[in-house]
């Protein structure tokens, strides 16, 4: 398995993790934008958001439940946050496992694109 985030996922790769249970795992990227710029991922490899079944709907609403729960921790929750999921080459996806980036801890721009 050469995907990066799977690599994570079984320990291969180390990562700053904040968070994991049986679904999801939360790290920190690796070239953070912001002072808070998270990654939460599913465990189980889906190439990306346009690949989800509809089974599996429910695992982006955990997805949000955990990092607002990080986005708390960080101290982040109340001053303002943006979570992003990139799906495919025109998104500007890059890491073919999906993920949602969970960035704050500065005003961020007022771009989305
Ligand atoms: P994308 O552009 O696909 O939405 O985001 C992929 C993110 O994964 C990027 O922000 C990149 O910095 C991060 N990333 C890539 N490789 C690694 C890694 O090995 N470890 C961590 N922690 N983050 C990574
Ligand atoms: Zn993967």
């Amino acid at each position: 398995m050469d995907c990066v985030f799977c690599q994570i996922v079984a320990g291969k790769i180390p990562s700053k993790t904040l968070y994991q249970d049986e679904e999801v795992i939360a790290f920190r990227d690796i070239n953070p934008m912001a002072p808070t710029h998270l990654l939460i991922i599913p465990k189980r490899h889906i190439p990306s958001l346009a690949h989800l079944s509809d089974a599996e709907t429910s695992l982006i609403g955990l997805m949000a439940k955990i990092a607002n729960e990080l986005a708390r921790e960080e101290g982040i929750s109340e001053s303002g946050y943006r979570l992003v999921i990139s799906s495919g080459e025109e998104g500007g996806q890059v890491v073919p496992h999906l993920h949602m980036h969970l960035l704050g801890g500065r005003r961020l721009s007022g771009k989305l694109c």
